[in-house]
């Protein structure tokens, strides 16, 4: 069974995604994280996002797994180092949605999105994985909260992870890339039309799990 999650940044879509995961005991497929791995390749390798060929020449030669540990967070590794806190750097959030818009660069991790899901049953979350990505997944989902809230999740999610952040650069952030991810040519962030929506604004964590659990367990 393949889960697909799509949402805006800062929605909350990877929190429930993993906790859903655990309790059905799936794969946890986190494909925002494959767009961040290919934006640390470029800048470490100091090639300007947008350099279209360039960026293009480093996807089609990546290497991007990504590990589920079965009590912590997800272990993304790219050609061979462990990344996973690296990609979370503001540096990262800053160019990632450059990279991401690029076609063939979706082509390439879309591609790797597609082997990954066949290991077995599993829930991806990103923002085209109900409509481009698995467009035939048996669940799909797209979480959504208001832009405040999402802000203020975000803020505290990057205080948890010791980064000093001003909430008006989350702001700011948050209204970049959704502006980007939401208007780009090529799979633009939409709400699949047999997606559920989820508005997340006003609930805890545990119901917006509960409410995506009941719906998978159910047939159909
Ligand atoms: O999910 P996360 O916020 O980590 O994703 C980082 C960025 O990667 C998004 O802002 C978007 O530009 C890109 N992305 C995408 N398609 C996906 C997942 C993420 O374009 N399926």
């Amino acid at each position: 069974m393949i889960i697909a999650i799509d949402g805006p940044a800062g929605a909350g879509k990877s929190t429930v995604a993993k906790i859903l995961a655990k309790k059905l005991g799936f794969l946890y497929i986190d494909t925002g994280a494959m767009y961040r791995a290919l934006t640390l390749k470029a800048l470490d390798n100091h090639v300007p996002v947008n350099d279209e060929a360039a960026v293009i020449r480093l996807a089609q030669g990546v290497k991007i797994d990504l590990i589920n540990n079965p009590d912590g967070p997800l272990t993304v590794m790219l050609d061979g180092k462990d990344v996973s806190l690296a990609i979370r750097q503001p540096r990262i959030t800053q160019f990632v949605s450059d990279v991401a818009k690029i076609k063939e660069v979706r082509q390439v991790l879309v591609q790797m999105q597609r082997e990954m899901g066949r290991r077995g049953d599993c829930i991806l979350d990103g923002r085209d994985i109900g409509t481009v990505v698995f467009p035939g997944a048996q669940r799909k989902f797209f979480i959504d909260a208001s832009p405040g809230e999402r802000v203020n999740r975000r803020y505290k999610e990057l205080n948890g992870l010791g980064q000093k952040v001003e909430e008006q650069d989350v702001a700011a952030d948050l209204a970049n890339r959704d502006k980007i991810d939401s208007t780009r040519q090529t799979s633009p962030l939409r709400q699949a039309a047999d997606a559920i929506y989820i508005d997340t604004t006003a609930l805890s964590i545990e119901q917006v799990v509960e409410k995506m659990y009941n719906s998978c367990k159910q047939n159909g």
